[in-house]
């Protein structure tokens, strides 16, 4: 189960590592464990996790040219520091080096579980800016999350169902494979079968009556402009 995504904790602790890795597998994240900042790096190139967690203290480049490299590379993650000791968030903070939060070992699990859940939740927070596509009359709508009809009925789909709508109306004209869409739509964590997509396109020609999905066989599926 990683449903909530991935954590990329880079830290030289072992015990650390072991320590978080159950308690935020059993709250849905998955845990990933780079025990050198350069490994760290390489793991997030590789796959962005959703959070990092990063040790101040590492051998080789250390926390704070790491969390300095990471937004070199224009990559806006959240970052939590893990300071070993108080007078060390007085450096983080100076620095100002674009890390989101920190804590102070010794800590619980359930202590940086919960920084974690804050962060994202302002990260998810950053308003979107409202979008629509318009697809033969209908009108889909991104701020909204719902569909106007050419009738002028207005539809809200479920939640997966409307992202999936948008990723096809976004790359209308294209043919899009299942796997395509489930790492997509679903994230790349997501180990389910690419039968899911099927059943959700269902749901959305059912919801919405004469939209142009069209069904590419043997591949997937194309939005028609
Ligand atoms: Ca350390």
């Amino acid at each position: 189960m990683a449903a909530r995504g991935r954590v990329l904790l880079i830290e030289d602790e072992e015990s650390i590592a072991e320590m978080l890795r159950g308690f935020f597998e059993r709250a849905g994240f998955r845990l990933m464990h780079a025990a050198t900042g350069e490994d760290g790096l390489a793991r997030l190139a590789e796959r962005p996790p959703k959070v990092v967690l990063l040790d101040l203290n590492l051998p080789g480049i250390d926390g704070v040219e790491v969390c300095r490299r990471i937004r070199a590379s224009g990559s806006d993650v959240p970052v939590i520091m893990l300071t070993a000791r108080d007078s060390e968030v007085d450096k983080v903070v100076g620095l100002e080096l674009g890390a989101d939060d920190y804590v102070t070992k010794p800590f619980s699990p359930r202590e940086l579980l919960a920084r974690v859940q804050a962060v994202l939740r302002r990260s998810e927070e950053q308003p979107v800016e409202p979008r629509s596509i318009d697809i033969r009359g209908f009108e889909i709508d991104a701020g909204r999350r719902q569909i106007v009809t050419p009738s002028g009925a207005t539809i809200r789909p479920t939640a997966k169902e409307f992202d999936l709508l948008w990723y096809l109306a976004e790359n209308r004209g294209l043919v899009l494979s299942r796997a395509q869409i489930l790492s997509a739509v679903w994230g790349y964590d997501y180990f389910g079968e690419t039968r899911t997509v099927d059943v959700h396109i269902r749901q959305l020609r059912k919801k919405l009556e004469g939209i142009p999905i069209e069904t590419v066989w043997g591949v997937g599926y194309r939005m028609e402009d």
